[in-house]
């Protein structure tokens, strides 16, 4: 039987409707460097001032922490429409499959949740100290016993986090990634690093593992390539390429400075050249939300971006339905039932 497996169990395949593919809805991704500072309050005069800069010397806005405001951001995208979430906070990123299911089970939204670990930077020795063996056990464990001590499933694996130059415990929870998505049938999300052939390399390692490109997903392709003909080589490989930083409207990005990130309508010309390209089910939306700065009750997009203000853009651009439902429910669909 294939299933979707969500925080608040499995589901069929079909009661997923259009789904963010890369979401963080319970996290805590502040920087290293202000790891340890208390929370700072967001005056709310202020907040574009932390948005432009990545919020990288304001600790606390990296910290999504609070269930009943989750609950109230979720609500918005389920009025709008929203039919499933992908939440990708893993080891190092202080994952709360606890919190994830009490959320989903209070907004009836499918959330499936991700495992393994994000990059060394963050996860330190719980990633350093493990071989593949290890690691891949960890993972298949969290698909289909549970995760960080909990009885809550994964039902993807990531987002694996790699760096520049992918250090050697990043290539080892590649490899282990690889084995786990064969013994498990679980899709792959990789977060690569910023040169745009990191994610050649994470492609080809997890191949050369036993990994199938078709359910392995490329995230943040928005800050990795700027220019259409390298993406469409890496859509060659038959990987999925996903752009979820929807709703950052910002060209200035601190931890790159030489480049300008798109904005929603430099994302929807990469997505059309990829479909024009005839890569058509491997494209993945979505925001990455992962600071307070971009919800709602500080004056953000919010989830419901995507499908309240970025789906209209798309029809005014001449998508059609078809392809509207290939990018948020059909190939969300495949790549998340347990193959
Ligand atoms: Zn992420």
């Amino acid at each position: 039987m294939s299933v979707v497996r969500t925080v608040a169990g499995d589901i069929a395949p079909e009661a997923l409707g259009a789904t963010l593919m890369h979401e963080h809805v319970l996290c805590d991704v502040t920087p290293p460097p202000i790891a340890r500072l208390p929370d700072r309050e967001i005056r709310f005069e202020e907040t574009d001032a932390i948005r432009r800069s990545w919020g990288v010397d304001h600790p606390g806005n990296h910290r999504l922490n609070d269930v009943d405001l989750a609950v109230a951001e979720l609500a918005r995208l389920v009025e709008a429409g929203g039919g499933g979430l992908v939440e990708l906070t893993c080891g190092g990123i202080r994952p709360d499959p606890e919190g994830l299911r009490a959320v989903a089970l209070r907004t009836g939204l499918p959330i499936v949740m991700g495992c393994g670990y994000y990059t060394e930077a963050y996860a330190g020795e719980a990633l350093t100290l493990k071989g593949v063996e290890a690691l891949a056990a960890d993972m298949v464990a969290a698909v289909r016993e549970g995760a960080w001590g909990a009885e809550v499933r994964a039902g993807m694996i990531g987002e694996i986090g790699v760096s520049d130059p992918c250090s050697r415990a990043e290539r080892r929870s590649l490899e282990a990634a690889a084995l786990a998505a064969a013994e498990t049938g679980a899709a792959i999300t990789v977060h690569p690093g910023r040169d745009p052939a990191s994610p050649f390399e994470c492609v080809r390692t997890l191949v050369a593992a036993g990994a199938d490109p078709a359910r392995v997903v490329i995230s943040h392709i928005d800050r990795t390539f700027f220019d259409h003909a390298a993406m469409l080589r890496l859509a060659d490989t038959g990987c999925v390429l996903s752009f979820d930083f929807f709703g950052i409207e910002c060209a200035h990005y601190p931890f790159a400075p030489e480049v300008d990130l798109p904005n929603d309508g430099g994302r929807l010309r990469a997505v059309r050249a990829l479909l024009d390209g005839g890569h058509a089910g491997r494209i993945a939306l979505s925001h990455d939300i992962c600071t307070r700065t971009r919800l709602c009750r500080w004056g953000g997009h919010g989830y419901a971006h995507l499908l309240r203000d970025v789906v209209p853009m798309m029809r005014a651009r001449g998508f059609s339905g078809a392809e509207i439902d290939d990018l948020l429910t059909a190939t969300p669909r495949r790549l998340l039932t347990l193959a």
